[in-house]
């Protein structure tokens, strides 16, 4: 109960005021999601050092609360993060969206444990996993992705973290 109700005031506050939201000027990399489901549509910009560090980022799109919400605390989380431990963190988001990690196993979730109920909630995964798909899309320099292509991020590898 504690969690569920810390899981709706963190995507209540996100979603009222959402982090890093907005242009990027000096963004270097950027993609463009799809969710056709829900009808999640984002825009997610970053710049990447030449060492592979987010420097900035920023989204913008519409979606719906539990997308708006996830790309929201993901920016605040990734900012100042390389891109090797950006990648497990998509990872680690991922496989505990899906029910593949307990969030006590994980390395880098942190405060994103709170989206851990979403895995019992199958319509809504791919709304929380949008943005991270989005940003893992930007990181290797592909410019748009849809969660019901036959290239969905979902079955791209995000093992390699060259
Ligand atoms: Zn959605």
């Amino acid at each position: 109960m504690i969690k569920k109700s810390l899981y709706q005031e963190v995507i209540l506050d996100h979603n009222k005021n959402p982090r890093n939201y907005g242009a990027l000027d000096n963004a270097n990399r950027s993609a463009e999601g799809h969710n056709p489901l829900c009808g999640d549509h984002l825009h997610i910009k970053i710049n990447l050092s030449e060492d592979l560090v987010i420097s900035s980022i920023s989204f913008q799109g519409e979606s719906c609360a539990i997308c708006k919400a996830s790309a929201s605390m993901m920016t605040t989380n990734v900012k100042g993060k390389t891109k090797a431990d950006t990648e497990t963190m998509i990872k680690e988001f991922r496989d505990m969206a899906i029910g593949n990690l307990d969030p006590d196993d994980s390395q880098y979730l942190g405060r994103l444990s709170v989206f851990v109920g979403i895995r019992d909630l199958p319509t809504r995964v791919k709304c929380a996993i949008l943005p991270w798909h989005t940003l893992q899309a930007a990181l290797n320099s592909i410019t748009t992705i849809s969660t019901e292509a036959d290239d969905d991020p979902m079955h791209i590898s995000i093992d390699n973290t060259e």
